[in-house]
């Protein structure tokens, strides 16, 4: 076949560079130079330079009712939030402040930033510290929630403040800020704590740090040999994108493995500034993830979610997690219910690209850890089929494999190699039949170390076993005995004594008996 012809008409033409106008960080603006977000009239004379220079942007950050007033048309429920005494800290970025609407009392932007006489209402079940973080902390600052990594609070500062923030407890306060002496308590236990291979650093927001105490901190992390990851929570690049300069990258590129996870709620937040500097990050080797929060008013919706997601994955983003909104303090109206989580999930889940799909995550208020919160595509299970459910609700089964040769982890350096330390073997007992449920060693205890009242759902003795009651552990009170179901046991089989249960006849209580639903406990 002539060559020519199967070419033909792909040909490149080397005077026509090839322009790519899908790159989100290449957007031009109508000057034809590189797109620039919206800034408010009152900064409309400061010189570009001035303007993306980041320390400018928070020398200049915009707090007080009045600069507010200048900037936007304020509510009489914005006046009430900003005038109150005792609220959370307010300071936004100039930058980040021109990209609200000022006319439209509900732009998205704003409603994350701006404060509302809503937010200083309390609410059942809210919680000061609602993760329990002080009391996972075995050096201040540093929480140790889970096996194999940490959580390390560099700073209580921020480029700007979220109203919804999950550590309003701390975060913004100077007074209780973190200084080198804490970093090196901070580094000095993960030294000591060999089985801690993922760092975390958060805060408040370690990208605020100045550039010197931000390398010295990752640095010595570095020189910890078992650290493998170091993971940096951050949403300067979302509030303050000028902080990602190229002297940034440079640092950071320079201690890889390191991982970046973002935190936009809302697709206005993805300008042409965030852009570029999300595809610096990235060209420096940092992978980038997002973390968002659901919130009430906000993002609320399974359009907005999936446009985000779009967004995100076209600026090279992973979306990581989206949380439901903690039970913390000025957070009571932003939050949803776990059904428009699941809703989100099930808007998402099929119907775009599996990159673009987060995990749905309840952060178990009382310090419980992160739970997923999965809608049922895994419908029933037997030992040789499982049954299915896709996002249209086609449900169909898969057929178990017949000849499948357990794993050898006898001969499995990765099964031989366990860390010592909890948590980590993999079965916890659960699928072996070793046990029925699994609770942490010094459950009762956990709280006695602390100086709070627990929170009602921590105390053992307002649960009511839902089915699956206690065999020998402790229970709340004395379960009701009652007698096997007729037919449940096979002919000549001698009935266990009141009291005691074979398997599958766990005690449940009789009709009428308080459950924990009746108690209004957990449910
Ligand atoms: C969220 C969190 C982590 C990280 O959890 P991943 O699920 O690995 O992202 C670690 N420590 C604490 C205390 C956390 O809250
Ligand atoms: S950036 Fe994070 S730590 Fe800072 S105020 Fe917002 S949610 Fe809180």
């Amino acid at each position: 076949m002539d060559a020519r012809v199967t070419t033909a008409g792909h040909e490149t033409r080397p005077e026509e560079p090839f322009v790519n106008r899908r790159d989100p960080a290449l957007a031009l603006g109508p000057d034809g130079r590189p797109a620039v977000s919206r800034r408010a009239p009152r900064w409309a004379d400061v010189p570009d330079a001035t303007w993306n220079d980041w320390r400018w942007q928070l020398s200049n950050r915009v707090n007080t009712l009045d600069e507010l007033a200048g900037i936007l048309e304020l509510t009489d429920d914005e006046r009430e939030g900003l005038s109150a005494p005792d609220k959370f800290r307010v300071d936004v970025t100039p930058y980040f402040v021109s990209l609200i609407d000022p006319r439209d009392p509900d732009d998205p932007i704003r409603r994350q930033i701006i404060p509302t006489g809503r937010e200083l209402r309390s609410f059942t079940g809210m919680m000061e510290d609602s993760l329990a973080e002080d009391r996972h902390s075995p050096v201040p600052g540093l929480v140790h929630r889970y096996p194999d990594r940490v959580l390390m609070l560099v700073t209580t500062q921020c480029a700007s403040y979220c109203r919804y923030c999950t550590r309003s407890r701390i975060v913004g306060d100077p007074t209780q800020n973190f200084n080198r002496r804490e970093h090196e308590a901070q580094l000095d236990y993960i030294r000591r704590t060999p089985q801690v291979r993922d760092v975390l650093i958060s805060g408040g927001d370690g990208l605020t740090l100045a550039p010197k105490l931000l390398e010295s901190v990752i640095r010595g992390l570095r020189e910890i040999p078992h650290v493998e990851i170091i993971r940096i929570g951050s949403r300067v690049p979302v509030f303050l994108p000028q902080r990602v300069d190229d002297e940034l990258c440079e640092m950071l590129g320079r201690y890889h493995p390191i991982w970046m996870n973002l935190h936009f709620n809302h697709p206005n937040e993805i300008t042409p500034e965030v852009s570029r500097a999300c595809d610096r990050l990235t060209r420096a080797g940092i992978p980038l993830g997002n973390q968002s929060v659901l919130l009430a008013g906000i993002n609320d919706c399974v359009h907005i979610q999936r446009a985000l997601v779009h967004r995100l994955v076209e600026n090279r983003i992973r979306p990581y997690y989206i949380y439901q909104c903690d039970l913390v303090e000025g957070a009571g109206h932003f939050r949803t219910p776990v059904g428009k989580g699941i809703e989100i999930m099930e808007g998402l889940r099929g119907h775009t690209s599996g990159y673009a799909v987060p995990t749905y995550i309840v952060d178990a208020p009382g310090g419980g850890g992160k739970i997923p919160v999965m809608p049922n595509y895994l419908i029933s299970y037997s030992d040789h089929k499982v049954v299915l459910r896709n996002y249209e609700g086609y449900i169909t089964t898969y057929e178990e494999p017949t000849t499948y040769t357990p794993h050898d982890s006898a001969h499995c350096r990765y099964c031989q190699a366990k860390r010592p330390e909890p948590g980590q073997t993999g079965l916890t007992g659960l699928l072996d039949g070793e046990r029925m449920w699994i609770e942490p060693a010094d459950f009762e205890q956990i709280h006695a170390r602390g100086t709070e009242t627990p929170h009602r759902l921590q105390d053992p003795a307002k649960w009511v076993p839902l089915g699956v009651g206690p065999i020998e552990g402790r229970a709340g009170r004395p379960l009701p005995r009652l007698a096997a179901p007729e037919g449940a046991r096979a002919v000549g089989e001698v009935a266990p004594p009141a009291g005691e249960y074979g398997p599958g006849e766990e005690p449940r209580p009789p009709e009428g008996a308080p459950t924990a639903t009746a108690n209004h406990e957990l449910l």
